[in-house]
Order: C-alpha cells, then sequence, then structure tokens
C-alpha cells in the first residue's frame, strides 16, 4: 500500500492521517468543506508542533510529515488510493453514501476499512459492491499515542483483505488485534458492562464517585478510574453504546442504568460538557 484515504478530518480522523502520514503513506484526508478541513489540518499541524516543542519530534519528521499529507474536499482526488479508511460521523446513512462516492472514483483493488466503534461492520460492508475487500480498523483516542488497533473481520472479509489491514495497522507501528465483527468488538465488549457497574455499585452504596476511582486506580492499576474514563469517554458515547450492545446481546449487564440516561437527557455529558460524574 502508498496510497491512503481518509474520510472525515474531525477527532479520530485528523489522527489517523496523521500517523498513515508520518509512517511514509501518502495520505489524502477528505472533509465535508473547506472550513472544516482547515479546521482538521490545523489541528494535526499543532500536535505535530507541541511534539517538536517537546523535543519528541524533530521540525525534519514533522516536515515529512506533512509533506505526505494533503485534504481535501473532492472525491475524485481519491482515485490513486489502496485503502480508503472511513471515520466520519456514526450513522449508517451518512457512511453508505460516502462509500458510494468513494467506490465511484476508485479502482476495484482498493479496500476499504471503518473505524466505527458500535456499527455492525458486515451491514457496513454489505452496504459496497466490495465487501470482501472491506474491513474494520478501529483505532483509540488519541491516535498518535494509543498503540491499539482492533482489526475487524466482517462476515465477508476475506483472509486476504484481513491480513492487508492487520499489516497495514503494524505498519503504522501499532500493535494490531484480530477481532470477529461482534458488537464492542473486544475493548468495548469488557470496558462497557465494567463502567456500567461501576455506575450501579455508586448508586447501591458501595462508595463515593471519588472512592471507586481511588480504588480502582491504585487496587488495579488503571490509569484512570471508571468514572473519571466515563466523563472522558463521554456519558452519550458511552449510554449509545449500552444500548447498541444490550440490542445486540440481551444481557441485564449491558442494559444502562436508568441515572446514566437521566444524565446524558439533562446534558451532563462529561468532560467535553464541563459536567458528569465530575465538575471541570
Ligand atoms: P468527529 O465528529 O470528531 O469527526 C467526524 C468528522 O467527519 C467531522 O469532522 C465531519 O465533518 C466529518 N464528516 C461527516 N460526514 C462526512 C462525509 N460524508 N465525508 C467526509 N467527512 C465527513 O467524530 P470522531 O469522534 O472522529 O468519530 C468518527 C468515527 O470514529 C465514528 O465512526 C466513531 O464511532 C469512530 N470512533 C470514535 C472514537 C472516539 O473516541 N471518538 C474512537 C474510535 C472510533
Amino acid at each position: 500500500m502508498k496510497t491512503i484515504g481518509v474520510l472525515g478530518c474531525g477527532l479520530m480522523g485528523a489522527g489517523i492521517a496523521q500517523v498513515s502520514a508520518a509512517s511514509g503513506f501518502r495520505t489524502i484526508v477528505l472533509e465535508v468543506n473547506d472550513a472544516v478541513l482547515a479546521k482538521g489540518l490545523a489541528r494535526i499541524d499543532k500536535v505535530l508542533s507541541g511534539a517538536v516543542e517537546k523535543g519528541k519530534l524533530s521540525a525534519d519528521d514533522k516536515a515529512r510529515t506533512l509533506a505526505n499529507l494533503t485534504g481535501t474536499t473532492r472525491y475524485a482526488d481519491l482515485k490513486d488510493c489502496d485503502l480508503v479508511i472511513e471515520a466520519i460521523v456514526e450513522q449508517v446513512d451518512a457512511k453508505r453514501a460516502a462509500y458510494q462516492q468513494v467506490e465511484a472514483v476508485v479502482g476495484p483493488q482498493c479496500l476499504i476499512a471503518t473505524n466505527t466503534s458500535s456499527l455492525c461492520v458486515t451491514e457496513l460492508a454489505a452496504a459496497t459492491t466490495r465487501p470482501d475487500r472491506f474491513g474494520g480498523l478501529h483505532f483509540f483516542n488519541p491516535v498518535p499515542m494509543m498503540k491499539l488497533v482492533e482489526v475487524i473481520r466482517a462476515l465477508t472479509t476475506t483472509p486476504e483483505t484481513h491480513e492487508a489491514l492487520m499489516q497495514f495497522a503494524r505498519a503504522l507501528g501499532k500493535d494490531a488485534v484480530s477481532v470477529p465483527d461482534r458488537g464492542g468488538f473486544i475493548v468495548n465488549r469488557l470496558l462497557i458492562p465494567y463502567l456500567l457497574d461501576a455506575i450501579r455499585c455508586h448508586e447501591g452504596g458501595l462508595g463515593t464517585v471519588e472512592d471507586i476511582d481511588t480504588a480502582m486506580k491504585l487496587g488495579c492499576g488503571h490509569p484512570m478510574g471508571p468514572f473519571t474514563l466515563v466523563d472522558f469517554i463521554g456519558l452519550d458515547t458511552t449510554y449509545f453504546i449500552a444500548n447498541i450492545l444490550f440490542d445486540e446481546f440481551k444481557e441485564a449487564r449491558f442494559a444502562p442504568p436508568a441515572v446514566l440516561k437521566r444524565m446524558v437527557l439533562a446534558g451532563h455529558l462529561g468532560k467535553k460538557s464541563g459536567r458528569g460524574f465530575y465538575t471541570y
């Protein structure tokens, strides 16, 4: 693979485009309009400049990364891509429409991968004319720092496509794990019930938010406790993923507690809204 397309230059797309360009791939990132694109590219520039200031990256490496990176708002510019990674809004219809536009310009050998956290990868693959050359590349936020990529096998993904996506993730310097297309993949399947259980324990009087966080940090060596983590992920995102997991598995451990729903409806979304289990 030489040329990589990235759809979306938001939180995840910007990070994916940055690591792809930094790893030597010619990278083209596509956004909906010039203003959003400029904002996304400025975000990448800021992260790279910050790394140079801290002495973690040389000015030459920053320049090399930026030289590999171009932004566009035209799908036609993706025509030479060997792989297109989609990191746009978490809506099936929007993703389906984007794949159609990609497939109108790329060659038949081009792979498409989705960074979806919660949607069914097999359903997204089926929305394309190349369900065999489609898979999931699930990156973690912030992409340049987080080492893991879950590489998802849709029901239709061929072993060759899967292996190519595994190799691509490794070429970015990431640790790749191979996961079948099941709700939540590995990380969210195990993490979300843990977070929901922490909320239930707090409600049941087991401990304060602070004490539960301290206990899990110091007792388990976790970098942050469950309530700090829920606030960081976003209560709305946690609630959304929990509902999808509950819908898929129909197990009580995935059912979001009533208080989580109420907090989301009240706009207490965590760090991003200034208030969640903590106040920021
Ligand atoms: P975001 O809102 O920060 O960015 C999405 C970007 O996509 C926006 O800039 C938007 O303008 C752009 N966009 C929307 N429609 C588009 C289109 N048709 N073509 C091109 N660009 C389009 O969202 P995000 O947090 O970066 O999430 C993107 C994807 O990554 C979602 O599928 C999400 O589930 C997944 N994901 C998110 C996280 C996370 O921690 N936020 C982690 C892993 C995966």
